[in-house]
């Protein structure tokens, strides 16, 4: 049977979703983010304007968990001028120029002194690297090296004209209810200025996403988080427990426009649905996928799989973080960014949302406890055995009988129990059924 979802699945037109995925990011790439301030609350509204859109402020000085909210960083102005007066460099040009979170400066200095405020790239000259510094009071500016090194002597001007003041944390939160209480976390970050595959292309992915799954009937609530890196997910995670223990599954979304293959990086708990589903339903779109073990560094998954939450959150991306040179650098731009990668990458996650969603519904995710486990229980006795004997399809049934009884110790879910059984699912499920209304099988949770 065709969902509504799958429809949408196999109707989505490449060419006239990653133009549109494209032009969204060329929208939002203008707009001065970090970690908060009103660039985040500008990118929140353009978000806004196509998705039902929750903007959180959180003051500054809340605690959460380990972290306290930081003060919040506005840039009015910054550059460099010369010793004959002309511009080194500007942020007006470009947000990359300055560091993002400098304390604010005005001061006259010889170059040599000025050389230790300066970020530059030896290994890419032409390029401006991108770099911040949220935890520790300093100001600089970002360069390419190729001009940097033709800087002359002498006395030159900064500028850094910022507030960083208490304020708030701001984030995003789109949430789409579903038939049931249990819940789909999307998680992207807002925090990166100008950077494209490292921010625009997961902006846009888990709104066009959101836009798209607002229109079909839902089994899960799916709910869409877009938050400054590290403290935004730490900020959600502290006041949302309750939301927390509806999680079943959850992607973190980044690196989604470049044109290398999907990579997906599986939850903590290596084995949860998720780490099955993506997979599984890349598989089927014939796409190819690289799956990699969890590690405790990378994006916001850090925080949702630490252990005192350890939830099934996993990441898909193109080519992950810091393994392309452009990375966090002004070349990871709107060229690096391709619209037919965006649309794939749409394709894809909108194929995982179809996956989980059937299985919800068709019971794949249901684990069962053995209610005799020593031993066999015996099928004959209770009419479970033999009815269709010597048939192949009889055999198949009754190994499928044997595969749920044993696997169900409460761990094993019908969907994992069928891949290891090498049993089609609807065989395995009409075992459990027969098993349930036979008295040898509970439900777990
Ligand atoms: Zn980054």
């Amino acid at each position: 049977m065709t969902s509504p979802l799958d429809t949408l699945v196999r109707g989505l037109d490449p060419d006239s979703v990653g133009a549109a995925m494209h032009a969204f990011a060329a929208e939002l790439q203008p707009i001065p983010r970090s970690l908060t301030g009103d660039g985040v609350r500008a990118t929140l509204a353009k978000i806004g304007e196509r998705i039902r859109l929750a903007v959180h402020e959180v003051p500054t000085g809340t605690p959460v968990l380990d972290w306290t909210v930081p003060r919040e960083w506005n840039l009015r102005a910054a550059w460099v001028k010369g010793p004959n007066g002309e511009t080194v460099v500007d942020a007006a040009h470009s947000p990359l120029h300055v560091v993002g979170y400098s304390v604010p400066v005005r001061a006259r200095l010889p170059l040599a002194e000025l050389q230790s405020h300066l970020r530059s790239l030896p290994e890419h000259p032409d390029w401006v690297p991108y770099r911040t510094s949220y935890w520790r009071e300093t100001w600089g500016f970002c360069l390419p090296h190729c001009q940097r090194e033709t800087l002359p002597e002498g006395e030159y001007e900064v500028l850094i004209d910022a507030t960083l003041a208490d304020g708030a944390l701001t984030y995003g939160e789109c949430f789409l209810p579903g038939e049931t209480a249990r819940e789909v976390l999307i998680s992207t970050h807002v925090c990166h200025p100008v950077l494209a595959n490292d921010n625009l292309s997961g902006l846009a992915l888990a709104t066009f996403l959101a836009e798209r799954l607002a229109t079909v009937p839902r089994h899960h609530g799916w709910r869409f988080l877009f938050v400054p890196g590290t403290i935004g997910a730490i900020t959600w995670l502290a006041g949302n427990e309750e939301a927390v223990a509806r999680i079943d599954h959850g992607v973190v979304v980044a690196n989604v426009g470049d044109p290398g293959g999907f990579h997906y990086k599986r939850s903590r708990r290596c084995d949860a649905p998720i780490d099955r589903a993506v997979p599984h339903a890349l598989a089927d779109l014939g796409e190819a996928v690289r799956v990699e073990d969890f590690v405790p560094f990378g994006y916001d998954e850090r925080q949702y799989c630490s252990p005192g939450f350890d939830l099934p959150v996993g990441s898909l991306t193109r080519t992950p973080w810091g393994r392309y040179p452009e990375y966090h650098t002004s070349a990871d731009d709107l060229t690096f960014v391709r619209p037919e990668a965006l649309a794939g990458s749409l394709r894809a996650y909108l194929a995982v949302a179809a996956h989980l969603e059937s299985n919800a519904r068709n019971g794949a995710y249901s684990r069962y406890r053995n209610l005799l486990p020593k031993g066999e229980p015996q099928l004959g006795r209770r009419g479970l055995y033999g009815t269709l004997g010597g048939t192949t399809a009889g055999r198949e049934r009754e190994l499928a009988l044997l595969w749920v009884l044993n696997q169900s110790d409460g761990r094993h879910d019908l969907q994992a129990i069928a891949e290891r059984a090498a049993v089609p699912f609807e065989t395995i499920a009409e075992a459990a059924e027969a098993l349930l209304s036979a008295g040898l099988l509970a439900p777990v949770d």
